[in-house]
């Protein structure tokens, strides 16, 4: 990834979550945002994760930018909105078992898409009145 590409994931990715900061009301945390232009070393696929001490409302996001490159802004702002329900799930993802990481990042898939119809459908009714 050269500094250009990185400069430009990083401006778009750091725009699309500024916009769901406050829409996910996360002003009280101490949100530390690593951006790498490496993939994941352990899960290539992975996007970005989210790591921290929820009862100091403090984690951290890796954002592994070279995975966005191929997502518009669409799909990126997916993968915002379904990283920072696992801000707000934090104080559940302690100490799971796989089952349990596996209930715990259904709960985020399905919070995402609910999330995304409702600002979808808030989007619709400012538009046409319905
Ligand atoms: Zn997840």
């Amino acid at each position: 990834m050269t500094d250009k590409e990185y400069a430009k994931q990083k401006a778009r990715i750091k725009k699309i979550i500024e916009k769901w900061h406050d829409v996910f009301e996360l002003g009280q945390w101490d949100i530390v945002f690593y951006w790498t232009r490496v993939l994941n070393e352990d899960n290539p696929r992975v996007k970005a994760q989210v790591k921290g001490d929820w009862q100091y409302r403090h984690c951290t996001m890796e954002l592994f930018l070279p995975m966005f490159e191929d997502n518009d802004d669409i799909e990126a702002e997916r993968t915002i909105i379904h990283e920072l329900t696992h801000v707000l799930l934090l104080p559940m993802a302690a100490k799971l078992d796989d089952d349990g990481a596996d209930n715990h990042e259904y709960t985020c898939v399905s919070l995402t898409r609910a999330i995304i119809r409702a600002y979808q459908t808030s989007i619709d009714v400012q538009r046409h009145g319905k």
